[in-house]
């Protein structure tokens, strides 16, 4: 008997095959015989058969993985508004052409008036400015870099007060006493973990003192007898001893949602019109891109923009794009609460969340409706709970379920519900809802 591995075609012939069927996807000849190498090599390890669907559609479909990227879209249905593992914020559609437009050459060190060289700054400046109140802005990578340069070129070499109840980490290892021992700065820890008074901070000033600074807990909340140092007390006592106060205010709020049920996180105007130099996040309730955003008094920016690590820090073209588009959209805030994808999200009332959830419930096969809540995510309003309206499929395992949707392309992020698997509406748009529809139907006949 012949060696069974010795049936299997030529590679030439399957190249001449794929191509006479139009099945290449305009692959080159490297990509289809690497393509073709991998198929057979997998033949051969089940014995030389050829695969089930056939080669040419298994030729096909490797190099349809092959040129799959890794880093893809998703639909996100588990109702987590700032979900840090897919991406946080969702950007706004004219976000999203900025990037592209800024992809190619474009104008980021451009005076076009002049010809002379500008700097990337100023696309974001004058909206930073107009928006927050501040006198001056500098963008670089996220907040947690932008915390560092601050730290760094404000109180290095120098110590830094803090209250005991800030000492957090907010997630990713980002730890406050970490970053301020890494940007050489030495802690002052001052207060308990409950309770810290302004007092205690005067009682902790020292000839080395360089800065104050208060930092937003962000992913917790701290109930029953606590108090904190007001930033304007803070700032008060900066200002009779000469020492800069910084706020990490986190999550970037420039507009008040107390309305929607959303209260209790920073607001960034109220931090500059307090004094303090004040730290936020792009990529959170902001609803731009990563990045990190200073605004404050123009001294200091100047002084740390001029340190050789904002050169290290600085923010790339498409990012700047995106943010400007997205500050953009805040001159009007009606706009800005009903357009960017964040706000629109979060602020999206119960009865169109009901009847979205209906219409999509009516598609999915056994699938019902009920309440259930949401989350902000993202280290903001971490007490907050958002009602929501769930559409529920129940499933014989929901863990398999997910798993099936999960490996769907584009994958689909759902959650367990008892017996079911969920999908949230908040965090699906209209559009989207083929898609789940599609994927569900074909993971419902796998895992009834
Ligand atoms: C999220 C957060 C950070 C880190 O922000 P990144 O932009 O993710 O680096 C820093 N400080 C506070 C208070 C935060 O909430």
């Amino acid at each position: 008997m012949s060696d069974p591995r010795s049936r299997l075609p030529a590679v030439n012939l399957l190249v001449t095959e794929v191509r006479a069927a139009g099945r290449d996807g305009g692959a080159t000849r490297t990509e289809l015989v690497a393509a073709i190498r991998a198929v057979l090599d997998d033949a051969r390890a089940h014995a030389g058969d050829a695969p089930p669907d056939g080669w040419v559609t298994a030729i096909e479909r490797r190099l349809t993985e092959a040129n799959r990227l890794s880093l893809r879209r998703v639909i996100n249905a588990t109702g987590v508004v700032l979900h840090t593992n897919l991406g946080r914020a969702p950007l706004h559609p004219l976000a999203r052409q900025a990037m592209d437009r800024a992809a190619g050459y474009s104008t980021l060190e451009l005076e076009v008036g002049t010809g002379d060289r500008g700097s990337r700054q100023d696309h974001v400046r004058t909206l930073l400015q107009t928006l927050t109140g501040a006198e001056d802005a500098l963008v670089v990578n996220n907040a947690a870099s932008a915390l560092f340069l601050l730290l760094h070129g404000l109180a290095g070499g120098g110590e830094t007060i803090v209250s005991r109840s800030e000492l957090v980490e907010i997630g990713g290892a980002f730890r406050i006493p970490d970053i301020l021992a890494r940007s050489g700065t030495v802690l002052v820890e001052v207060g308990t973990t409950n309770r810290t008074r302004v007092r205690d901070y005067e009682l902790a000033l020292s000839p080395r003192t360089r800065l104050l600074l208060k930092v937003h807990r962000s992913n917790f909340v701290l109930h029953g007898f606590t108090s904190d140092a007001s930033l304007e007390e803070l700032v008060h006592l900066g200002e009779t001893r000469n020492i800069p106060v910084v706020h990490d205010a986190g999550s970037g709020l420039l507009i008040p949602l107390d309305d929607a049920g959303l209260s209790g996180e920073p607001l960034i105007p109220d931090s500059v019109k307090a004094g303090a130099t004040t730290v936020f996040s792009g990529d959170k309730l902001l609803g731009g891109p990563q990045c990190g955003v200073i605004v404050g008094a123009t001294a200091v920016i100047e002084a740390v923009a001029t340190n050789p690590l904002a050169r290290a820090l600085r923010p790339d073209k498409s990012i700047l794009a995106a943010l400007e588009a997205t500050l953009t959209l805040y001159r009007d805030p009606e706009r800005a609460r009903r357009e960017i994808p964040t706000l629109a999200m979060l602020t999206e009332d119960r009865a169109s969340l009901r009847r979205r959830a209906k219409r999509l419930a009516r598609r999915l096969p056994s699938a019902h409706t009920e309440p259930g809540t949401s989350a902000v995510g993202g280290g903001a309003f971490p007490d907050t709970e958002l009602p929501t309206e769930l559409v529920v499929v129940p499933v014989s395992s929901p863990d398999r379920a997910l798993t099936a949707l999960r490996l769907g392309d584009p994958p689909i992020i759902a959650r367990t519900h008892g017996d079911a698997v969920a999908f949230d509406v908040r965090t699906i748009a209209n559009d989207e809802f083929p898609i789940v529809e599609h994927a569900a139907h074909a993971v419902l006949e796998q895992t009834p």
